[in-house]
C-alpha cells in the first residue's frame, strides 16, 4: 500500500504519553570480520509478518537472523496501520506465547454498524458465544503487536535481530540465498539456507528477483488516529455517504489507549498532498466529531490501496510472505491477518525440513495452500471495495438498490458488504490431507482449522476451565474422544507411544465425557458435550491436527492405526504437491478472482455484469425485459405478488 506522508500536528507523545521504542544498532559480526556466514534462515523485514514467523522459528530453536532497515516498530511513525486482528491470529500468537499480551491491550467491539447517511441500515452483533477464548476481532494498533513480538523474540533468546540492516539485494541460488546488506558502517554479505522475504509492499527481495508486478491501485483514504474526549459507542461504525463526508465513506474504530482510528475515503483521483495538510485534516475531523469536540491527533496521513499477488510465493530457497507476496485493501483485516497465516503455515514446515523430518517437497505446499488463500483475500476485499466505491454504472445501480432495501429486507441486507472479516483459509484440496475414509456429518474436514473449543482441564477429578489448544506445543496434535479415560484401548496407547518415539514433534490429548483424568494423556472433560458436537465426534473418534491447527486426518472408531501414514502424508511424503496451484499473473498484475462463496453474492455479481454490458440507453429496456422474464419464470402468482409487495414496502420511505 502506498503511504502519503503525515503532517505533524503536535507531539504524539504529548497526546499519548508514550513514544515508539527504538532498538539499538550493533555492527554485525559478519561485517566486522568480512566473513559471510551461512545461516539456516534469514528473515528480511521485522514487520508484523517477519516478526511472527521469526518468533515461530525461535520457538522451535531455529537460530533465525532478522534484518530490518529501521530501528523501531510501526510504519514510519505512530500510524496504527493494521488495527483489526482476527481470532485466528490471536490463537497463533497464543501458541507463540504472546497472545495474552495482545488480548490484554486490545479493545473488543461487539457491534458492526453500517450507516447510510446518518441512519443505521444494518447492525450485527459479534462475539455472542461466551465460550470462545478470543473475540472474532480485536482492535489494536499494529505497532503494539510488533513490540510484543520483539519482546517475545528477546525472551526466547535464539534470534539475532539486526536493526538498521537494510537489504539492498538478494541472489537466489539453487540451495541458498545470498544477501547484500547496508548498515551505518557500510555493506556486508550474508547467506542463508532459506530466506523469508517479509519486507512488505515495496519488497526489495521481490525487485531483486525481477518479480515486480503491476499494482492495481484502487482507492485513496485519509487516515488519522485521534485521541478524543467525547464519548462514542464502542462499535465499528461505517458510514456510506455520511452527512459529514458527503458522497464518500468513513470508518471509526476504537483502539488501545483511548485512541480512535478514523478512515475517510477521498477517492481515486484525489490530490493526496492536499488531503493530508493539517488544515484539510482538521476540517474533516471537525465535521466528523463536531466543532465542540476536543481531540488530539496522534497521526494523520493517507494510503492508496492496491491488489497484487505474486504468481509464485516460492523461488528455490526464497519464500515470500505477507505484503511482499500479496496485497489487498484493509477491509476485513485480511492483509496482516493473512500474512500471519502465511507465517503459521510455513514455520512448522521449515522446521521439519531443516531437522530432516520431512522432504523439501513439503515446502512446495506453502505455495499450494497459501496462494489460493491470498487470492481469496483479494477477491473478498475487492468485493468490499466495489461495494464501498462502485466502479461502474451497473455496480452503483445495484449497490444503491441493496442499500435502499436493506433496512427492511433481511435477505437483501446480507449483500451489504463493508468488509468480510478475516477467517482461516480452508486447505480443502491440499495434498497434505488424508481423505476421510469414514462418514462424517459434522466437524472440521481435512484442511480446515480446528476449533479451539472450551473444555475443562482435568487433574485427577479436579477441573479447571480451559480450551483444547491451551499450552499446546509446536508439533502435531492428536485429539481423541472417549466416554472415559478407561475406554482408551491399549492399541491406541501403543500407537501414540510409537509415534512419539519416532521423534516427530507430537502430542496426544483426550477429550472425555466422564470427569476423570488419564494418567498418560492430558485430559479434558467435555461436560457440556460442546467439543464432541463441534468436532462431530462420537466416543473413540480421533483427529490429527497439523502444527498450525489445520486438520490433517480424522477417524471414526479408531484404534490409532493409520496415524503413521497420515503423518507421512502431512509431512509431504504423499503424492507430489502441485506447486503451481493458484491463479494470478505476476506480469500484468491481473488477477483471476474466484466467485464469491454465497449464491446470493454470485447472483449479485452476475446482475452487475449484465447491467454493465448494456449501453447507457439500453439499461432500462434491458431491466424491463429481465423483470418480465424473471417474473414469468417464478411460475407462481403468489411468489410474484409477495416479491412485488416486499419491493413496494422497501420503497415506502422513498415514496413518502
Ligand atoms: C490503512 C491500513 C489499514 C490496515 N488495517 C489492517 C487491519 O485492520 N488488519 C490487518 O490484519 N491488516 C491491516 N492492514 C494491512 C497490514 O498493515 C499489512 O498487511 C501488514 O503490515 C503486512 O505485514 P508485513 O510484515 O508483510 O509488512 P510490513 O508490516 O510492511 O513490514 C515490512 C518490514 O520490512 C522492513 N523492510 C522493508 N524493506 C526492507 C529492506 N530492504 N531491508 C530490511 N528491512 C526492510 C520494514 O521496515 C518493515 O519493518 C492495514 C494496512 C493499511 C495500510
Amino acid at each position: 500500500m502506498n503511504e502519503f506522508r503525515a503532517p505533524v500536528f503536535m507531539s504524539a507523545k504529548e497526546v499519548l504519553g508514550y513514544d515508539l521504542p527504538t532498538y539499538p544498532y550493533r555492527m554485525p559480526e559478519e561485517q566486522r570480520t568480512g566473513q559471510a556466514q551461512r545461516h539456516p534462515v534469514v528473515v528480511v523485514g521485522a514487520g508484523l509478518v517477519g516478526l511472527t514467523v521469526a518468533v515461530d522459528l525461535a520457538c522451535r530453536d531455529i537460530p533465525v537472523v532478522v534484518l530490518d532497515d529501521s530501528d523501531t516498530v510501526g510504519a514510519r511513525g505512530l500510524s496504527s496501520r493494521g488495527v483489526n486482528f482476527a481470532r485466528r491470529s490471536l490463537e497463533i500468537w497464543d501458541r507463540l506465547g504472546m497472545g495474552h499480551r495482545v488480548a490484554e491491550k486490545g479493545v473488543v467491539w461487539n457491534t458492526h454498524r453500517t450507516y447510510q447517511g446518518a441512519d443505521t441500515i444494518y447492525a450485527y452483533e459479534m462475539n455472542l458465544d461466551p465460550d470462545q477464548k478470543h473475540p472474532a476481532i480485536l482492535a489494536l494498533q499494529q505497532y503494539h503487536v510488533e513490540q510484543f513480538l520483539i519482546e517475545r523474540l528477546a525472551e526466547l533468546g535464539v534470534a539475532d535481530v539486526r536493526w538498521r540492516n537494510e537489504v539492498t539485494s538478494v541472489t537466489s541460488m539453487p540451495d541458498h540465498a545470498v544477501v547484500e546488506v547496508q548498515t551505518p558502517d557500510g555493506t556486508y554479505r550474508t547467506e542463508s539456507d532459506y530466506l523469508l522475504a517479509c519486507d512488505g509492499a515495496h519488497s526489495v527481495v521481490r525487485r531483486s528477483l525481477g518479480l515486480d508486478s503491476a499494482e492495481m491501485a484502487f482507492d485513496r483514504w485519509f487516515i488519522s488516529d485521534v485521541k478524543i474526549d467525547t464519548p462514542i459507542a464502542r462499535e465499528r461504525h461505517l458510514w456510506i455517504d455520511p452527512p459529514f463526508h458527503e458522497g464518500r465513506c468513513a470508518l471509526l474504530i476504537e483502539m488501545a489507549d483511548g485512541v480512535w482510528r478514523t478512515d475517510m475515503q477521498v477517492g481515486e483521483g484525489a490530490d493526496m498532498s492536499d488531503a493530508v495538510t493539517p488544515e484539510r485534516a482538521m476540517e474533516r475531523l471537525d465535521r466528523m466529531f463536531g466543532d465542540d469536540a476536543s481531540y488530539g491527533i496522534v497521526w494523520a496521513g493517507a494510503y492508496s490501496f492496491q491488489f497484487r499477488a505474486l504468481d509464485q510465493f516460492r523461488h528455490d530457497r526464497i519464500f515470500f510472505l505477507g505484503d511482499a507476496a500479496h496485497e489487498n485493501p484493509p477491509f476485513g483485516g485480511r492483509g496482516g491477518n493473512g500474512g500471519i497465516q502465511d507465517a503459521d503455515n510455513l514455520a512448522w514446515k521449515l522446521d521439519l525440513v531443516l531437522n530432516g523430518s520431512a522432504p523439501d517437497a513439503l515446502l512446495d505446499s506453502y505455495q499450494a495452500e497459501r496462494h489460493p488463500a491470498a487470492i481469496e483475500n483479494i477477491a473478498q476485499t475487492a468485493r468490499s471495495c466495489w461495494f464501498l466505491s462502485p466502479q461502474s454504472p451497473g455496480r452503483r445501480l445495484l449497490r444503491d438498490a441493496v442499500l435502499s432495501f436493506s433496512k427492511t429486507d433481511p435477505d437483501i441486507r446480507l449483500l451489504v458488504n463493508t468488509g468480510r472479516m478475516s477467517v482461516p483459509f480452508v486447505y480443502e484440496s491440499s495434498d497434505l490431507n488424508t481423505t476421510d475414509a469414514d462418514l462424517w456429518q459434522a466437524g472440521p474436514a481435512p484442511g480446515t482449522a480446528a476449533p479451539n473449543t472450551k473444555v475443562d482441564l482435568l487433574d485427577g477429578t479436579d477441573a479447571a476451565s480451559a480450551h483444547v489448544f491451551d499450552a499446546r506445543n509446536h508439533g502435531f496434535l492428536c485429539l481423541y474422544f472417549a466416554e472415559s479415560a478407561g475406554d482408551v484401548s491399549a492399541e491406541f496407547r501403543q500407537a501414540m507411544r510409537d509415534i512419539t518415539e519416532q521423534g516427530v514433534p507430537f502430542e496426544a490429548r483426550l477429550i472425555v465425557s466422564q470427569k476423570a483424568a488419564d494418567p498418560e494423556f492430558l485430559t479434558f472433560h467435555d461436560a457440556s458435550g460442546q467439543a464432541f458436537a463441534e468436532y462431530g465426534a462420537n466416543a473413540s473418534d480421533g483427529y490429527l491436527l497439523r502444527p498450525d491447527g489445520h486438520v490433517a486426518a480424522r477417524w471414526r472408531g479408531w484404534d490409532g492405526s493409520g496415524m503413521e501414514s497420515a503423518l507421512r502424508q502431512a509431512r509431504g511424503e504423499g503424492p507430489v504437491v502441485d506447486s503451481r496451484t493458484g491463479k494470478g499473473d505476476a506480469g500484468t498484475g491481473k488477477l483471476d478472482l474466484p466467485d464469491p462463496p454465497r449464491d446470493d453474492e454470485i447472483l449479485f455479481e452476475r446482475l452487475v455484469s449484465a447491467v454493465d454490458s448494456q449501453a447507457d440507453d439500453m439499461v432500462v429496456p434491458f431491466l424491463r425485459h429481465l423483470v418480465l422474464r424473471l417474473g414469468l419464470r417464478t411460475q407462481s402468482p403468489d411468489v410474484l405478488s409477495n416479491a412485488v409487495a416486499a419491493s413496494l414496502k422497501d420503497l415506502e420511505p422513498d415514496l413518502s
